[in-house]
């Protein structure tokens, strides 16, 4: 038998499964202050925050299983070898044909199972309430974030789809299923449907309006030609694309099995060579002849289409607020197991003031993705709309930086790829760059403060619940009254205080809900609250131009 680092237990004196090797602890060599792995540990039960949703007994009782698995050796095992190994792209079969498929590692697809499983992809649009899988998928994306990305595009794919009623009928049966049924094959012949969404081309992801794709009218349906520059998970059964139909820039449901078995033209180019999300695939694909079936009204797929990204954005919270505290647990525990100059790390002053920092921004972000998942069960659509971009926004950001610490928490243990804490720095950045990029978000939140009144009132309203509560955020909460208040006379200035207003918006919003929900971490998140912004484009001032220039022309 091979000796092989995966299948040898190194933590044995000896190798536990075969016996030509004899691994034996050296006599030079003892490891004295190595903090144990972090034990099993159940990932609902222990974050107290997550009670802040009410969950019902039964609710309670599915969580409370899916945290304890998200908890395991096992999962982290799942996690780790799906990104050890990334998916690999088959053009073509041994005879030539082209297949344009995708292989996974094992390990991908059982973390696909147990989400598919749990409904992380679709439940609470036939049963069951939005927080509840909003907070499943914050505890199993814990384990992993890349495989996320098809349960969140499924999940987010249906109030799209419903545009087009007959094809939600056909399918919301195969998208609501809680059977894991990977392979290509044609929709209504399997027991389990997966999602994605292909939007972005070459010459500009933000501005989709730029798309080329063409889509024109054959029989019953239409014939798609062009490309798309990214396009994730595209094993995937079905997605949604825009295209440029006669009448203008429509959506289209595109299966990648068309119902008479033959395969639909959906060639993968290459599979892009990742920062991060490495388990999971993203591809470049050429339509040619593509056929993609009408959702929405012609002309019209951008709004439909953002019925789709607006549930994805909240999802990119979910899964950064998944992040944060994926890191923030393993900085923690191993601050309590090692020691330093004599006494143990945790209680070193300015470690106990770091973690403690971190502790208070990954509750923050707990407390912002719990509610804002509410206002989809309560069809508060008014306040999502602001609220919803502006948590995007901030919560992505500051996970780059709360992980980032996090890791250097553990020195250099930290840095190093089986701590695991590399893999959430990589991935930390993705959810601020996709379904939109921080700009593009900042900017959507000062079109809906200045659009919509009704979002700016429902924010206040939120706000004001928890009024007098702080003098800290009594003066936030003022300061960006008065920003709200001022939008719209100088488009200039606001799109240049975009991020600033995004910001505070999202800021004053975690303080409240703080306040209401853990008023012991509060008072240290609202003490920083007045102060000027961490985030880069978020202080506009003088000299932008000067500043510019350090960087010459090239
Ligand atoms: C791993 C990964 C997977 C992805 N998967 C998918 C997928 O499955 N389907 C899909 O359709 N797309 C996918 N994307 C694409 C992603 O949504 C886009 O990359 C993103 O929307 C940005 O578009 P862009 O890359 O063309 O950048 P650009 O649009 O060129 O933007 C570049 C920068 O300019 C900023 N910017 C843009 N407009 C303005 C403005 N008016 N003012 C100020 N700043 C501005 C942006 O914020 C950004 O920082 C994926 C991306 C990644 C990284």
């Amino acid at each position: 038998m091979t000796h092989t680092a995966w299948r040898c237990d190194l933590s044995a004196t000896r190798c536990v499964f075969c016996s030509l090797c004899t691994l034996r602890p050296m006599s030079t060599h003892e490891v004295e202050n190595a903090p144990p792995r972090l034990p099993d540990v159940n990932r609902f039960t222990t974050d107290a925050l997550l009670m802040t949703a009410g969950f019902e007994p039964g609710e309670a009782q599915q969580l409370d299983q899916l945290g304890a698995q998200a908890g395991t050796a096992q999962a982290a095992e799942w996690g780790r070898l799906a990104n050890s190994y990334p998916p690999e792209l088959r053009t073509h079969d041994r005879f030539g044909h082209r297949i344009d498929e995708v292989e996974f590692h094992p390990a991908w697809h059982e973390l696909l199972r147990v989400a598919v499983g749990h409904g992380l992809h679709a439940t609470p649009w036939t049963r069951g309430r939005h927080v509840v899988r909003a907070t499943g998928f914050y505890l199993w994306s814990q384990v992993e974030a890349g495989h996320g990305c098809p349960i969140s595009m499924t999940y987010s794919v249906l109030p799209a789809l419903r545009h087009a009623p007959d094809l939600a009928a056909e399918f919301e049966a195969g998208l609501t299923s809680t059977t894991y049924d990977p392979g290509l094959r044609p929709p209504l012949t399997k027991s389990g449907l997966l999602a994605g969404m292909a939007m972005t081309e070459k010459q500009g992801g933000s501005d989709v309006r730029s798309n080329t794709t063409r889509a024109v009218p054959a029989d019953g349906h239409y014939l798609l030609t062009g490309h798309k520059w990214f396009c994730s998970a595209p094993m995937c059964d079905l997605f949604l694309v825009l295209a440029r139909a006669p009448a203008g820039l429509s959506c289209f449901l595109v299966p990648r099995v068309l119902s008479n078995g033959a395969r639909n033209p959906f060639a993968i180019q290459r599979l892009k060579d990742k920062l991060g999300n490495r388990s999971n695939a993203s591809a470049e694909i050429e339509f040619d002849g593509t056929h993609g079936y009408l959702v929405g009204d012609v002309g019209d797929g951008l709004r439909t289409i953002l019925d789709m990204v607006s549930m994805t954005r909240l999802d990119c919270v979910v899964g950064s607020a998944a992040g944060q505290r994926a890191a923030v647990v393993q900085a923690v525990h191993h601050a309590r197991h090692r020691r330093v100059f004599g006494s143990g790390l945790i209680d070193a002053p300015l470690m106990r003031e770091v973690l403690a920092d971190l502790c208070v921004e990954s509750a923050a972000a707990t407390a912002l993705f719990v509610r804002l998942a509410r206002t989809v069960d309560d069809d508060e659509r008014a306040l999502a709309r602001l609220a919803v971009p502006a948590a995007k926004f901030w919560v992505c950001k500051r996970t780059v930086t709360v992980v980032a610490e996090a890791l250097e928490c553990l020195g250099g243990n930290g840095y190093v790829e089986e701590s695991g804490l590399p893999r959430l720095y990589r991935e930390s950045p993705l959810n601020s760059i996709w379904e939109g990029s921080g700009n593009v978000i900042a900017l959507d939140v000062v079109r809906a403060a200045t659009r919509e009144p009704a979002s700016v009132a429902a924010l206040l309203a939120e706000l004001a619940t928890t009024a007098g509560a702080d003098r800290a955020l009594d003066e936030a909460v003022s300061q960006l009254t008065s920003q709200l208040a001022g939008l719209g006379q100088d488009p200039g200035a606001d799109q240049r205080g975009a991020r600033q207003l995004s910001e505070w918006l999202a800021r004053c919003l975690a303080g409240s809900l703080l306040v209401r929900h853990a008023p012991g971490l509060a008072g240290r998140f609202l003490a920083g609250l007045t102060e000027p912004s961490a985030a880069l484009g978020a202080r506009p001032g003088p000299g932008t131009d000067i500043a510019l220039r350090a960087i010459p022309e090239t």
